[in-house]
């Protein structure tokens, strides 16, 4: 079998190295991958948003299996356009990807189905949304609308700073289309989860739960990032909370998709907040979340081509998904200044010493290998993943993988799995 993962982040190379264990894979490619997945994978200089160079790749080389990972190629419409050339693919088509790419989609769709999430409204005109505002209660969340990298949600402490993120968002269109909409939204308080689950439209099987720390330094002080940091499985997240997400928000997200002729299969990401009236969604990703992926799927028995095929095949519903029954932490090792400037293009060491242990494993995302050498080539670069038997040695594990590995100004936060 020939399978192609497009993306280039840590979140790519768990996924690659998981199919990589499949022995049926013959040819395992990356599009356009990084310096880790390349020792596992051939990695082909196409861009992840290329979609025409994706599907032509895919028919040259008789791909079997396409992965799309990205959020961005999801929205625009890599999956359907593989489909159309009768390429397998494995990740929601455009009008299903919706849900992550409009988050007044999303929560129309919630507010009509009934599914818990916090109050709101959505404006097309600055003028209204700011209208709006003079009459409510601060904090108060303004979001942009559309993908704008993880930073188009504001959390306004006052009038006034609710005032400028709309006219940042709206007026100076600070993240461009992405900011035609802003939905407002009330402020909610608690632990936040999240719960990435396999479905193919019929059948919903949540994965692992586990939780992120987004800000830069410890103590949840700095600016937000990507993520620096996960551990799986959240320490908050009970039985009870599973069973009641299930019926009152996995199942029914399914079931409203599917009434509104969205048929949604791939992997969608529930981000929750576990709040004094219960679990409520904060937002969906349409796609496997980074770096929640890089402590998920080491914890994975079960094959992972198995599984893809089966929600292409829309039979998740006969697939057995096995867990291990452990722990994974995963610290990442940023360039000094992300997520401001920084600088790229130091050597890596350490690596090999770190994996030597058989419980750590090192997921590359900005790096690149260059004369039998790895160097840093993004902010964030590496993860550092550790699975052991429980979470407090897994956090020491991981942190005992990060100390043999270094390069000039690296950065990491010291509490992964802590709070
Ligand atoms: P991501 O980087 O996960 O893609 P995003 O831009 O899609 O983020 P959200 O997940 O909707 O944005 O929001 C980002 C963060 O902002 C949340 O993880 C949460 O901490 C905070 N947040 C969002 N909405 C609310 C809310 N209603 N109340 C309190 N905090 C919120």
């Amino acid at each position: 079998m020939k399978v192609l993962v497009v993306g280039s982040g840590g979140r790519e190379h768990a996924i690659v190295w998981k199919i990589a264990q499949n022995k049926q894979v013959e040819e395992l490619y990356c599009a356009p991958g990084n310096g880790g997945i390349s020792a596992i994978a051939k990695c082909v200089p196409i861009k992840a948003m290329d979609i025409d160079g994706i599907v032509n790749f895919s028919k040259e080389k008789k791909i079997d299996l396409v992965v799309v990972a990205p959020d961005d190629p999801l929205a625009a419409g890599m999956v359907d356009a593989l489909e159309n050339e009768g390429i397998r693919a494995f990740g929601p088509r455009k009008n299903a990807a919706i849900i992550e790419s409009s988050k007044a989609f999303a929560k129309d769709l919630m507010k009509k189905y009934n599914i818990p999430t916090a109050k709101y409204e959505v404006f097309e005109k600055s003028s209204d949304a700011l209208e709006y505002l003079k009459n409510q209660k601060f904090p108060i969340v303004v979001k942009a609308d559309g993908l704008a990298l993880g930073k188009g949600v504001i959390i306004a402490q006052n009038l006034e700073e609710a005032r400028e993120a709309v006219i940042n968002i709206m007026e100076n269109k600070a993240f461009g289309e992405a900011g035609n909409k802003v939905v407002i939204e009330e402020f909610m308080v608690g632990p936040e989860v999240s719960v990435l689950a396999f479905t193919d439209g019929k059948t919903i099987k949540p994965m692992v739960s586990s939780q992120d720390h987004k800000r830069a330094l410890d103590n949840d002080q700095g600016l937000n990032t990507g993520g620096m940091g996960t551990f799986s499985p959240s320490r908050i997240y009970t039985k009870e909370m599973e069973d009641y997400c299930m019926e009152k928000i996995f199942k029914p997200t399914v079931g409203a998709m599917n009434k509104e002729g969205r048929k949604f299969k791939g992997v969608l990401y529930f981000g929750l907040m576990i709040t004094a009236d219960g679990p409520k969604v904060l937002e969906y990703n349409a796609r496997f979340g980074d770096p929640e992926t890089q402590v998920v799927i080491p914890r994975l028995k079960t094959d992972l081509v198995d599984i893809f095929n089966a929600v292409i095949d829309e039979r998740l519903d006969v697939v057995d998904i096995e867990w291990e029954d452990n722990a994974a932490v995963c610290v990442i090792m940023a360039s000094g200044g992300y997520p401001k400037e920084y600088k790229t293009g130091y050597e890596i060491t350490g690596l090999d010493e770190a994996q030597k242990d058989k419980n750590i494993v090192v997921f590359h995302a900005g790096t690149k290998f260059e004369d039998g050498k790895y160097y840093t080539s993004g902010g964030r670069v590496l993860g550092v993943t550790a699975v052991e038997s429980n979470l407090d040695l897994a956090i020491k594990k991981a942190y005992e993988g990060v100390s043999k590995i270094s390069f000039k100004d690296m950065h990491y936060r010291k509490d992964i799995g802590i709070k």
